[in-house]
């Protein structure tokens, strides 16, 4: 889903559940290997699975690994081989019991004794040529036992030994047989039911058992999906998703939330174990979607595998491969070199240096090639380091980067991938774990990806975003933020490849669709960026109320939208709670005064120790213009209307002089202060008389001369005393006594608050340190530039901390089961 808003990705995903539409659901080994992970897997398949679905399993935990071994002391004619069997054995008999009613406990116990004893048969008799058939009773077993499990506690349900259908041409390519393999899959196919088949396995023209490779189970997902013609094909494994390294290895890898087809592929390729290398490969000609998800967390969106734009191609990731072995050869070089890369499928190769590198397994294939064209050939181990992205190999910047990094290590050769998604450095040594989060930590340098959504795209909206192109260009702290949300009252479009922050408002305006609340946090919940930020700045209480959603989802919030910050102290509190449970920050510094940083101020005294014992002020940039302008030459409704005709005051003046506004501000600043005041706390002074307060905006503004008399009086009245009348909050602090109010109050001519430029705020804050002379903070509190501004300084400070931030992997099933 490359360029989709918000209404047409939900509506697309309610049409395809509509549709009823086939899903593959391959679950890993380590999601089978234990009694209680089979009962996750079991949960997970009531809640996501439906009749007909296909279900493909791996063998459970280490069974692989055990038959293989196995094999080996068979060979080798181990004296522990009978012990090793025995375990074995246990260990399946163990899973039969726990999870079975004991009847069909006893059936799967006899199957289970049989295919010991044939096991037993071959390692025997002829071990070497039975290898892939005693490989393949990992498969065997395991959705022998999960299709028993569901028949019994969940829904009718059938197993499928994948041998009986599904065709390769050899393990060496691995190339499937469609046409025979679908004829033959569908008269296996049981309606109405659940599947279970078995992954890794298959067979060969001959009809011999074969192997897709170590974890082939990936690979025999996709095929389903080809063969049945599934839209979805979900990878269930131990972690939540492919990371930007191992993060058994390294800690501070990150999720990559969407991997382009071609960078996934070449992972696979070199290695990454939650992505077979051929995964990709069935779904070349459809458009099946591919991903990874947790089975031990089930909730966590994991890795999307698809096509994707420009945020998702600027991943790099690291990966690494040990047991490898360089071969060097003068019939490397040239053609010859092309041709041994190609028929090898070589980890990496130079046809000018004259070496390939290739799995220790090859090294016998290798040698009878070149046997055949009479050349000597050199083997060393080794081992790659590889940084992986998008056609990395074209980026000359990052090539150097991986060339610096690499500067003390002991490197063979640094080459291009011959798939143009990786750069490969061939190591003489293993790859170590302080080199693999070395070369990550370089490579990567922990960037982290935030997603910007916009809401509210009036005045201040607009000029915000007008800002944003020249703020992104120039501020390196802000180098990772895309725009991928705008949304107004009614419209949203959400991009999750970004929005143009040059054509935002025009692309806006095109492409929006209508929305709800219910759609909006459905996409939101599932961004795809380490890091979400939503801008409010709407004056919407309603879309304030979104907020404890936004912060359990972990999304942080700058807002310019007064009401979370100044709502019931219970609201309020359960907001910074939910906002601290969930690591989400939440910034609102242009709810007071606009850009001045009068917050800063305040917390920056009681981060140092001070303690505050008054905030006080013009907190009201129309309040502050009225009566700074009046001086009784005009009536002060003439001077009110002239405020309403220049945008100074709200539509209707009411808003403003009934106080209310500059009561929550002082309510937020007191929050900030560290007061658990509530709003009916601060006694506010309505300047409109009770005749005007309950008419329509209309009336009152015909029936605004009412208001003169009373600030006529007022005002000359202050004046006799060469004093002047201001609309002022205050906030004082003594012990445990508060007292705050909003009201008209009379000044001399000389206080801090009684000359300003109209329209200024001004902020007077007294504490233990600023206590004779106290700390004033004056100047425009309102404004498109300075609240866009104030908003940009939000954005600056959210992204400062965030960078700050060590974010370590912690997975389920890795490190906090
Ligand atoms: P499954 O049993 O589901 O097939 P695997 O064990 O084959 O799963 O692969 C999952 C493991 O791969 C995880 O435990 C993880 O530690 C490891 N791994 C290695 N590299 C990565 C990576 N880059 N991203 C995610 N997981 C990785
Ligand atoms: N069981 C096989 C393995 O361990 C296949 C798989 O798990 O995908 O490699
Ligand atoms: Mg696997």
């Amino acid at each position: 889903m490359s360029h989709v808003n918000v209404v047409e990705q939900l509506t697309a995903e309610r049409n395809q559940l509509a549709k009823q539409a086939v899903q593959i659901h391959k679950f890993g080994g380590s999601s089978l290997a234990t009694t209680q992970c089979i009962e996750r897997v079991i949960d997970i398949i009531r809640q996501h699975c439906q009749l007909n679905d296909l279900i493909v399993v791996s063998a459970n935990g280490d069974t692989t690994d055990a038959l293989f071994h196995i094999y080996q002391q068979a060979m080798a004619q181990d004296s522990q081989l009978h012990a090793s069997i025995d375990e074995l054995q246990q260990v399946q008999a163990q899973l039969i019991e726990d999870l079975l009613s004991p009847a069909s406990a006893n059936r799967m116990l006899d199957y289970l004794c049989s295919d010991v004893h044939q096991l037993k048969y071959w390692l025997a008799h002829a071990p070497e040529q039975h290898q892939a058939d005693l490989l393949s009773f990992g498969e065997l077993w395991s959705a022998r036992l999960l299709s028993a499990i569901l028949s019994e506690r969940v829904c009718p349900s059938y197993y499928a030994d994948a041998r009986e259908f599904l065709v390769i041409n050899n393990e060496r390519e691995c190339l499937v047989d469609n046409q025979l393999s679908q004829e033959q899959f569908s008269q296996l196919v049981q309606p109405n039911k659940l599947g279970v088949v078995t992954g890794y396995i298959c067979q060969d023209s001959e009809g011999k058992t074969c192997t897709l490779g170590r974890n082939g189970s990936d690979y025999s997902a996709t095929i389903m999906a080809s063969l049945s013609g599934a839209l979805n094909v979900t990878l269930w494994t131990d972690v939540d998703g492919i990371y930007s390294a191992d993060p058994r290895i390294v800690p501070s890898a990150r999720k990559l939330h969407r991997l382009p087809n071609g960078v996934a592929k070449e992972l696979g390729r070199l290695g990454n174990p939650v992505l077979h290398a051929k995964t990709l490969q069935p779904l070349t000609d459809h458009s099946t979607h591919l991903h990874v998800a947790s089975s031990f967390d089930h909730q966590i969106s994991g890795t999307e595998i698809g096509k994707f734009g420009q945020i998702a191609k600027q991943e790099l990731s690291v990966t690494y491969l040990n047991e490898l072995l360089l071969a060097q050869s003068e019939s490397f070089i040239g053609q010859l070199g092309d041709e041994a890369q190609q028929r090898f499928q070589c980890v990496c190769g130079d046809n000018k240096a004259g070496y390939i590198v290739i799995h220790q397994q090859q090294q016998k294939a290798v040698s009878q090639w070149l046997a055949s064209h009479d050349t000597e050939v050199s083997f060393t181990p080794a081992a790659i380091i590889a940084t992986v992205g998008h056609r990395v190999i074209h980026h000359g910047d990052i090539k150097a980067r991986f060339k610096r990094t690499l500067k003390h290590e002991r490197v063979f050769a640094i080459a291009d991938s011959a798939y143009e998604h990786s750069l490969i450095a061939v190591l003489i040594q293993p790859c170590s774990v302080e080199l693999l989060n070395h070369v990550h930590h370089n490579m990567t340098k922990d960037v982290r990806h935030i997603g910007l959504v916009v809401a509210g795209l009036g005045n201040i909206g607009e000029r915000f975003l007008a800002m944003l192109p020249e703020q992104l260009a120039c501020i390196p702290l802000l180098e990772n933020i895309h725009l991928v949300g705008l949304v107004s009252s009614k419209k949203a479009l959400i991009n999750n490849d970004g929005i143009d922050v040059s054509k935002a408002m025009i692309q806006f305006e095109h492409e929006a669709q209508h929305y709800d609340h219910e759609l909006l946090m459905s996409w939101l919940s599932h961004h795809p960026y380490d890091e979400l930020i939503v801008v409010d700045i709407t004056p919407s209480e309603e879309f304030s109320l979104l907020y404890p959603a936004f912060f359990k989802q972990g999304i942080h919030v700058i807002g310019a939208n007064k009401w979370a910050a100044s709502s019931s102290i219970e609201h309020y509190q359960h907001l910074l709670a939910t906002a601290k449970a969930n690591k989400s920050l939440w910034l609102g510094n242009t709810t007071v005064g606009a850009g001045l940083p009068v917050n800063y101020a305040i917390q920056d005294l009681l981060n140092s120790g001070d303690s505050i014992t008054e905030i006080s002020g013009i907190f009201s940039g129309t309040l502050s213009w009225l009566f700074e302008s009046y001086d009784n030459s005009v009536p002060f409704s003439t001077l009110m209307h002239d405020a309403l005709s220049q945008g100074i005051t709200e539509p209707d003046p009411r808003e403003d002089l009934s106080g209310r506004d500059v009561q929550r501000k002082l309510l937020i600043l007191a929050r900030m202060a560290g007061l658990t005041l509530s709003l009916s706390d601060i006694s506010c002074q309505n300047l409109v008389p009770e005749s005007l307060q309950s008419l329509s905006t209309q009336e009152f503004l015909a029936n605004a001369e009412q208001l003169d008399e009373y600030f006529a009086s007022r005002f000359l009245a202050a004046k006799q005393n060469n004093q002047c009348i201001r609309y002022i909050a205050r906030l004082s602090i003594e012990g445990e006594t508060i007292n705050a109010r909003v009201s008209l109050e009379v000044l001399n001519n000389d206080d801090a608050f009684a000359n300003l430029t109209p329209c200024d705020n001004v902020f007077l804050i007294k504490s233990q340190w600023y206590h004779d002379n106290p700390l004033i903070i004056r100047g425009p509190g309102a404004g498109r530039d300075v609240t866009a501004g104030g908003l940009h300084s939000d954005l600056v400070s959210i992204c400062r901390q965030l960078i700050d931030r060590h974010h370590q992997v912690k997975l389920k099933s890795i490190n906090t089961l």
